[in-house]
């Protein structure tokens, strides 16, 4: 039986011919016609008003706490329900990661974890520069109430949309909500560069000055002037013709990983003892990856690592959720905020192959695996 991944690439056969033209053009160089029309591509359909291309979200990340300033002493507040790439960049710049538990209505950053967290930092006399919220597996977080904290505070808020490409909340695109946002390209993400990320921002001189960075920090002399620590970010010109050729392709791609969520939820909703992630009223989800809570009080004593095993042991990749950081040893004296939400998640909480490119046929290999632990 062939191996079913978790999520695998899905290229639309348009990608070579946009990396054929920087051939014949011979623009074979992080910069060229690709990476400008990948960021126009991403500036229209998201709705942000400018976009730099760049080698990876981690990039976009620490170029995001960069450009807020973000140094030695400071404090970050981040979601702790996340994948550690959302928090690694916190620590380049000699700052603080404060991890801020999940509620359940979408499995991101709480609010009110997140004012307890502000208010409690604050009154430590730590100077809390950024907030950075994700939406997890294309689910948004709750966009309405984070930015009115935020604002409250004043504190600059970072969307982490690596995963959320695709998604909206109240009608407006995920990566639109930020004073800064971030994309990713990931080979595993919904589409594809094969490795790339993007930083996206209504401010022109943030993104500006965020490819100054990502190009060495060239000051404008004929030789090579530097007033500034720079960094190679940028994203190749042939990449960027992946990601175009992606982009023509996104809401078909979104719409077959619905499809997939939903095709899951009407076979396993029978079965007591599971739930997906939910959608909250107002949130449309990408469903880049496919969740499900598995509780073992409910199940008989069937555990997600049942499961998990059992569609490993049919080449089916299944993963548990994110591991929260406050648990991460690289981060276990970090403060955290919250109660026990993410880690109930983690422990629970199974990720089902989710590509764009599953046949109906292995998407019923992989509900008749989790069935057959049922009988
Ligand atoms: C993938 C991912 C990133 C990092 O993106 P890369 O392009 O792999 O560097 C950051 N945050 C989250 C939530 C991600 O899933």
């Amino acid at each position: 039986m062939n191996k079913i991944w978790l999520s695998s690439p899905h290229l639309s056969g348009h990608e070579q011919k946009y990396v054929q033209e920087a051939f014949a053009a011979n623009w074979i160089a992080p910069l060229g016609p690709n990476v400008d029309g990948f960021e126009r591509d991403l500036c229209t359909y998201v709705g942000a008003g400018h976009a730099a291309a760049l080698s990876s979200g981690t990039a976009a990340l620490h170029l995001a706490l960069i450009l807020l300033g973000v140094g030695n002493g400071d404090v970050v507040l981040c979601q702790s329900f996340t994948f550690a790439a959302s928090a690694n960049p916190i620590v380049y710049q000699g700052a603080t990661p404060v991890f801020v538990d999940s509620e359940l209505d979408s499995w991101n950053i709480s609010p009110d974890a997140l004012e307890t967290a502000i208010k409690s930092e604050k009154a430590k006399g730590k100077n809390v520069k950024a907030v950075i919220a994700v939406h997890l597996y294309g689910m948004p977080a709750q966009m309405r109430e984070i930015q009115e904290i935020c604002q409250l505070h004043d504190i600059p808020l970072i969307e982490d949309a690596a995963e959320a490409l695709g998604a909206s909340y109240q009608g407006k695109k995920m990566g639109s909500f930020g004073l800064l946002n971030v994309l990713s390209f990931n080979g595993n993400k919904i589409i594809t560069t094969s490795g790339g990320g993007a930083l996206l921002s209504d401010n022109e001189a943030f993104i500006q000055k965020a490819r100054f960075l990502a190009t060495q920090a060239r000051d404008n002399a004929p030789h090579y002037q530097h007033s500034e620590i720079g960094y190679n970010y940028r994203l190749s010109n042939i990449c960027a013709g992946i990601g175009r050729g992606q982009m023509e392709v996104i809401d078909e791609r979104v719409a077959q990983r619905r499809a997939n969520f939903a095709f899951y939820e009407r076979e396993l909703s029978g079965i007591e003892g599971i739930t997906f992630q939910p959608e909250a009223e107002g949130s449309f989800s990408n469903r880049w990856l496919s969740c499900i809570v598995v509780n073992p009080k409910l199940t008989g004593g069937i555990t997600r690592e049942t499961i998990r095993l059992a569609l490993a042991s049919q080449n089916i990749e299944a993963r548990p959720l994110w591991k929260p950081m406050h648990l991460q040893p690289i981060f276990q004296d970090a403060p955290f905020y919250g109660k026990s939400i993410s880690e109930r998640l983690f422990e629970n909480g199974l990720c089902l192959p989710s590509g764009s490119n599953l046949t109906q046929e292995e998407l019923g290999r992989v509900t008749t695996g989790i069935k057959k632990c049922f009988i």
